[in-house]
């Protein structure tokens, strides 16, 4: 099985490498993700600029790694079409330092390379944390080579996009994994205003919490309750996403992370 690694936190961020090395259980993995952070570039792509790639050192063994000067989309387009032979089987993000829940899908540069491997048919899953500041992404990595192996293993085909959020507590003291719904809207922008002096400039910072209705069943809700949050966000973008059971997804990761 052929696997492509990518994130919007860049090349060098350890919750790729935690993901990355995860998944080399699953099968040959890749990395070609930006060579900085692209956070809440969403699923722009690069037109009006060339794009460089280069083949760097792996941080681990065995893994080709390609750092891009480009967006997190470019990551995907650039691996599929001309950098890596073969064909992708998965496009896994991440993982994400912070949340990516509700309608913030649409800022995030971790589902903007999701997306343009569902654009392209292939499987693909974003995996985030809920902490900024969390340095421990194993239960994260965990959970993702268990959908992997879980998706292979019951044959759900493509359209197939996932986007993952764990919560920020031990897996101690993690409830079950659930399938969601995406849900509301949960932070919005505020704007620090700087004067240096001779001109001034702002701070867009995507931090202001709102008070959304956050009802039982969605993402936002299922974070905030510790459970592991798995929403098929595909049903949203693509024709002819039938009725499936989802549920062996859950069970996977309930199994992986010892949940009950
Ligand atoms: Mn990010």
């Amino acid at each position: 099985m052929n696997i492509l690694v990518t994130n919007d936190d860049g090349v060098h961020a350890p919750g790729l490498w935690a993901l990355a090395e995860a998944l080399q259980a699953c099968g040959d993995v890749t990395v070609v993700a930006p060579d900085r952070d692209q956070s809440g570039i969403g699923a722009a792509m690069t037109l009006l600029d060339v794009v460089r790639a280069r083949e760097i050192e792996p941080q681990s063994p065995g893994i080709r790694t390609f750092s891009v000067e480009g967006t997190p989309a470019d990551c995907v387009i650039l691996a599929t079409e001309t950098l890596v032979d073969g064909g992708f089987d998965f496009v896994v993000s991440g993982i994400n330092r912070g949340a990516n829940l509700g309608l913030d899908i649409m800022n995030s540069g971790t589902l903007g390379s999701a997306f343009q491997g569902f654009f392209r048919g292939i499987r693909s899953i974003a995996m985030s944390v809920t902490s900024l500041s969390a340095a421990d992404f194993d239960p994260a990595a965990r959970t993702a080579a268990s959908l992997v192996g879980a998706i292979a293993e019951n044959g759900i085909e493509a359209p197939l996009l996932l986007n993952v959020n764990l919560p920020n507590v031990p897996t101690a003291q993690m409830e079950q994994a659930r399938l969601t719904l995406l849900g509301p809207r949960v932070y919005a922008e505020s704007v620090e205003y700087v004067s240096d002096a001779r001109r001034s400039h702002y701070w867009i910072r995507h931090n202001k919490p709102l008070d959304a209705d956050v009802s039982e069943g969605t993402d936002a809700w299922a974070t905030r309750n510790k459970c592991v949050s798995i929403t098929p966000v595909d049903a949203i973008f693509a024709n002819g996403v039938g009725p499936r059971d989802l549920g062996c997804l859950a069970e996977a990761v309930n199994s992986a992370l010892g949940l009950n």
